[in-house]
């Protein structure tokens, strides 16, 4: 089922019946680049009414390069936030600074070049453990991204725990990347698949989830924001219930990291991952979080230089965590760049992210859901940075390629998560998708275009 308008959680309270369509008359010109006054974002709900500083959407803006652009003419209206983020300059300039003034392989040199490569990449491993507020940075292993990360997990801690009849639980609205590498050990080792199923709004649904546990079930894996749906899962009632079974839980934190102030140890999260460059961060880079106990009792899983201790023509032994799990050179410049991402999320503060993502995304969602003919899927409350939606009679490479002549990038197709769009009977939807540096002001263009679209088929 699609959902459609009905949805009234999602519409603004302040706008009558007759005045369907408020913001359809906005001039778009250099002044969009700047919020209005009433985009600064006072919290009262996330930070126990603790007042935060506003919300600078501009100061945000001018850090990133790339939203000056023009395409085809119009201002980049970045809204393919869940594919990847756009950079601000001080990611940009770290990866300039590393390859111009200290570019050397880590842990291995005794020179200078290298004791600084080697800091810095340990500095960012240090990084990475407080964003995520791990117990240990031996808990922080870097990969390439969440898809590595997940199938590092599936072919260590998985292929030494699962055995004949285990059960792997997943829900239904998995990327690609949380089905494909636990399905496979499924068939290598006889266990059995389930899946989580979800509601007409994109919501897990906690009552099948309950009856599908078991003393049987060895590993729950859950994407903690749906990339199709935006929904935020309830991730720390559901580690609650699989820890309750002894089953060990694997959280895909590709859409939250960047979104959300996540807090593993507080989660109790066996494994989270996460991709770096949804964060702001370089592609190449991504985050293995595991709990120590787990990490060690796991077998390597690439092989090669810096994850040995000692190797004879008789027999190898392994280094300690995290350098067990990271085999041959590591994307060093790709890390110092996440480092600098990081920095720059926590200057703007995650729960100040959160509260203004949250609202725009609300307002988005009033926005797309006041249009005839365009219908939503994933209408959950908790939803965050994600919309999916599709046009009634017109396709979404059409409506995609009326987009970007108007400068808006928004992405088409299953988004790798096929599963959730047959759960709701289509085979491919558009989706925009949202960042800290988005604005009003971009999403009623977005809506002023959807609504030309809708009149012209
Ligand atoms: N999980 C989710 C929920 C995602 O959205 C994505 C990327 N679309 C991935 C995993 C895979 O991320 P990456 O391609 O960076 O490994």
């Amino acid at each position: 089922m699609i959902m459609n308008r009905h949805q009234n959680d999602w519409y603004p309270s302040n706008i009558s019946g007759g005045q369907v369509f408020p913001y359809m008359d906005h001039a778009v010109d250099a002044a969009y680049y700047f919020m209005r006054d009433n985009t600064s974002v006072v919290d009262s709900s996330n930070t126990n009414g603790r007042l935060l500083h506003p919300f600078d959407i501009s100061g945000i803006r001018s850090d990133f390069p790339i939203l000056q652009r023009r395409v085809n003419g119009k201002p980049l209206i970045w809204l393919d936030n869940g594919a990847t983020t756009q950079k601000p300059q001080c990611v940009i300039d770290a990866l300039r600074e590393y390859y111009q003034e200290y570019n050397s392989n880590v842990h291995r040199g005794a020179h200078t070049l290298s004791k600084e490569a080697t800091d810095a990449y340990e500095c960012a491993r240090r990084k990475v453990q407080m964003f995520l507020g791990a117990s240990a940075i031996e808990e922080i292993i870097f990969v390439r991204g969440a898809t590595e990360a997940i199938n590092l997990v599936a072919q260590t801690y998985g292929s030494t725990n699962i055995r004949n009849g285990d059960e792997i639980l997943l829900t239904m609205m998995e990327h690609h990347s949380n089905i494909v590498p636990w399905q496979m050990l499924q068939k290598e080792k006889g266990a059995v698949m389930k899946v989580i199923p979800i509601n007409g709004r994109g919501e897990i649904m906690l009552d099948e989830y309950e009856k599908l546990l078991s003393s049987r079930t060895r590993v729950v894996a859950i994407t903690h924001v749906s990339n199709v749906l935006g929904t935020i899962n309830p991730i720390r009632k559901m580690i609650d219930m699989a820890h309750r079974y002894g089953a060990r839980v694997l959280i895909d934190g590709a859409q939250a990291a960047p979104h959300l102030k996540v807090n593993v140890q507080d989660l109790d999260a066996d494994f989270y991952v996460f991709s770096g460059h949804k964060a702001y961060g370089p592609t190449g880079i991504g985050v293995l979080y595991g709990k120590k106990g787990l990490l060690e009792q796991m077998p390597p899983w690439q092989k090669g230089g810096g994850m040995i201790k000692n190797v004879t023509f008789d027999g190898t032994t392994y280094n300690n965590l995290p350098d067990k799990f990271e085999a041959g050179t590591g994307s060093i410049a790709d890390a110092v760049g996440l480092r600098a991402a990081i920095d720059y999320m926590q200057k703007v503060g995650m729960d100040r992210i959160e509260h203004y993502e949250r609202s725009l995304t609300g307002y988005a969602m009033q926005a797309l859901s006041m249009i005839p003919g365009v219908n939503i899927i994933g209408t959950a409350p908790d939803k965050i940075s994600a919309i999916s939606f599709v046009v009634d009679g017109v396709s979404p490479e059409t409506v995609a390629t009326r987009l970007d002549r108007e400068g808006i990038a928004v992405r088409i197709g299953h988004h790798c998560a096929q599963p959730v769009l047959q759960r709701f009977n289509i085979k491919s939807t558009i989706r925009a998708s949202l960042a800290m540096y988005n604005i009003r002001e971009e999403i009623d263009m977005l809506a002023n275009t959807l609504y030309k679209i809708t009149k012209d088929y």
